[in-house]
């Protein structure tokens, strides 16, 4: 018989996301993914059509992917077109940006000119706090505000790059170039630290290799058309349909 999932209670809503808790299930959560997109710190709203049906499909066949290739992270199971079961953890608020081509905020911190190859990838730490607009800090600062020790500051730009070496000729197979992403981590019940959250055109700045044509969120930022068409692209390459 399959399992039966019932929601218990909403303990997060966010810009793309919501997670219950599930009844008789203390150490999962159901994480639901919505139409809904938000850009520059929500001073920006609108909807993606089938986005969270689109996002929770790619979050599950990557993070699959991932798994195979020695990734923790929080994936159970995808269980309805745009639910998934994950572990539940506890976040550490931190995002954790790698770069392979400048583009997006790197643009206005340095002279680098959108599009110009990174001799080597960068990795960034911001502090997740949407009342700061999410700051760009360093170890130091991380260390100051307690969000994680130095180990797991370690733990976290290795497990990045790992990440980045692997998807980087995962997306080029399929016609894309993985210009920039997000990531976000948290730690389960022993401490151990897994990858969580999403790995989706909201997270990633994805160019197609032949033309260098944008399919990722930065459509819907930049009012540049075509939001639908640019989603549906990159499932189209990743999971076929
Ligand atoms: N990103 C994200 N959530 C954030 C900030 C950034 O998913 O809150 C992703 C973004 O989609 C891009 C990468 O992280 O793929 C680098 O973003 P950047 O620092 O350039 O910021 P942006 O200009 O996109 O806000």
């Amino acid at each position: 018989m399959a399992e039966k999932y019932t929601k218990i209670k909403k303990i997060y809503e966010g810009k793309a996301k919501k997670l219950y808790t599930l009844k008789g299930k203390p150490g999962v959560l159901l994480q639901e993914f919505k139409d809904d997109a938000t850009a520059f710190n929500a001073k920006k709203k609108g909807t993606i059509l089938n986005k969270g049906i689109i996002n929770c499909g790619l979050t599950t066949y990557i993070f699959t992917f991932l798994k195979k290739r020695g990734v923790k992270n929080h994936l159970v199971k995808q269980i309805s077109p745009n639910e998934q079961i994950v572990k539940r953890l506890k976040i550490i608020p931190i995002e954790v940006v790698v770069r392979n081509i400048a583009a997006g905020s790197l643009l206005k911190k340095t002279n680098l000119k959108e599009g110009q190859q990174l001799s080597k990838p960068i990795v960034e730490f911001y502090y997740k706090d949407d009342a700061k607009d999410d700051p760009m800090i360093n170890d130091s600062h991380a260390l100051a505000m307690k969000l994680a020790n130095e180990k797991e500051l370690n733990t976290l730009r290795q497990t990045a790059s790992k990440i980045n070496s692997i998807l980087k000729p995962f997306f080029l197979k399929r016609g894309l170039r993985l210009v920039d992403f997000k990531l976000e981590f948290g730690k389960d019940n022993k401490g151990t630290i897994l990858l969580g959250d999403e790995i989706t055109p909201d997270t990633c700045r994805l160019w197609d290799k032949k033309t260098n044509k944008k399919l990722d969120k930065d459509r819907f930022r930049f009012d540049l058309g075509g939001v639908n068409e640019a989603y549906a692209e990159v499932r189209k390459r990743i999971i076929g349909k």
